[in-house]
């Protein structure tokens, strides 16, 4: 008679193997975050990150030793350093959004595992133990992602999403594993099985992902720090010299290809010394950032302000003429003089000169224009004048 045949099963990796894979990946991903990172030590979190990748490292490595180790301990205590790794990702993705971590959260993780613990030592606990575990990290990978929505992600929008999207895939595979697991217990016990070998692929794929995620939120954000240092003024948040010359030169190309005109204010704050000499740098210091917001608030979505000299702005005013520019300066020097400050009750004016660009003229001519009007406008101070139109070369 033939001997029986085995029932047929289908394993893709060992369960093992593939264990020994992610924990190797995230040591790998560990040394990539710490090798990208040098570059980017100002901000908070990277290291958490680090420590979390070797935390789960540990936690995976722990159920290779499974079948060599006591079970039970080892269980647990893979299971305590892979809710610890995702407790250490969610509070690295809080810090380096410069956030505050959700006490709710928290504290209700630790009240849910202490209770789940109590239970786990008083009487036999209906579900399998890894079903427990998944259950306590949903609520940790939820938070992850939640928590990158809730943050300012402006200037890392893409990493922000490469890297929530894997922790929101993670956090519903976790409440599958649960609810497959209430449904039929057999399949939560670790050991090969076809779900199992899936379950740690996807571990694999989602947990490499999300850290490039990371990656692109540092790099990208390093970028838009670099790219606000070369082009904005630290004090007053305007565009500086530089940053404006290129946009009028922009400016210039669309007026001469298209004719789209445009029209520069440039204005000097009135007896602006005084202040400093009377209430101290400080003050003047409060008063330039204070005027720079009140003009950043009335100008146009594609008007642009930059810090021109010391107490000296100078806007671009695209699709404007002459005049419209001149009753612009005028309401703006209103709006400045209502402002108030801190230090003192005081009222500051300026004097603007405004120019519109001319046939043939250079970015040079224009600003000079501009400059000659202010001049003039300072005979008086706190007026606008208008420029005179480019002398015929
Ligand atoms: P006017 O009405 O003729 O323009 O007089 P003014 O006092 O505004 O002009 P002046 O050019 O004599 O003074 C400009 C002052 O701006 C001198 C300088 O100390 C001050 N200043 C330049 N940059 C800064 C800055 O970043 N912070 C502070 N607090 N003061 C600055
Ligand atoms: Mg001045
Ligand atoms: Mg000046």
């Amino acid at each position: 008679m033939n001997p029986p045949f085995p029932p047929p099963t289908l394993h893709l990796l060992d369960l093992q193997t593939i264990d020994l894979i992610v924990a190797v990946t995230f040591l790998i991903q560990a040394l990539v975050i710490a090798i990208n990172s040098r570059l980017a030590r100002q901000y908070r979190g990277i290291r958490m990150f680090l420590a979390s990748e070797v935390v789960l490292a540990a936690s995976f490595l722990l159920l290779v030793l499974l079948p060599v180790l006591p079970p039970g301990p080892v269980g647990l205590l893979s299971s305590a350093f892979f809710l610890w790794g995702l407790a250490l990702q969610y509070g690295a993705v809080v810090r380096f959004t410069d956030q505050q971590p959700s006490r709710t959260l928290l504290w209700g993780l630790a009240v849910v595992g202490s209770l789940v613990l109590l239970l786990l030592v008083t009487w036999p606990f209906p579900l399998p133990f890894v079903a427990i575990r998944e259950l306590l990290a949903a609520p940790l990978l939820f938070g992850v992602a939640y928590s990158l929505k809730k943050a300012d992600i402006t200037t890392y929008r893409t990493g922000a999403i490469v890297t929530g999207l894997p922790f929101v895939g993670y956090g519903c595979l976790s409440v599958y594993r649960v609810i497959r697991g209430v449904l039929d217990p057999s399949l939560m016990r670790p050991g090969p099985s076809v779900q199992n070998d899936i379950d740690a692929l996807l571990v694999f794929v989602l947990s490499f992902l999300w850290t490039a995620g990371f990656l692109l939120m540092i790099n990208q954000r390093l970028q838009a720090d670099l790219l606000r240092l070369a082009t904005r003024d630290s004090l007053t948040g305007c565009l500086n010299r530089r940053a404006m010359a290129e946009r009028l030169e922009g400016e210039l190309l669309r007026y001469r290809r298209y004719g789209r005109e445009f029209a520069v204010l440039l204005l000097d704050l009135d007896r602006f010394k005084g202040i400093n000499d009377r209430w101290g740098h400080a003050a003047g210091d409060e008063v330039l950032s204070g005027i720079a917001q009140v003009l950043h608030g009335a100008l146009r979505g594609g008007d642009s302000l930059a810090r021109w000299g010391g107490e000296e702005f100078l806007a671009c005013l695209p699709e404007t003429e002459l005049d419209e520019a001149a009753h612009l300066a005028d309401r703006l020097r209103d709006l400045v003089a209502d402002q108030t400050f801190s230090f003192a009750d005081v009222s500051v004016t300026f004097s603007a000169g405004v120019a519109s660009i001319g046939p043939d003229e250079s970015i040079d001519a224009l600003c000079r224009r501009a400059d000659q009007a202010l001049y003039r406008a300072k005979e008086t101070r706190n007026r606008t004048v208008k420029a005179e139109a480019d002398p015929p070369a």
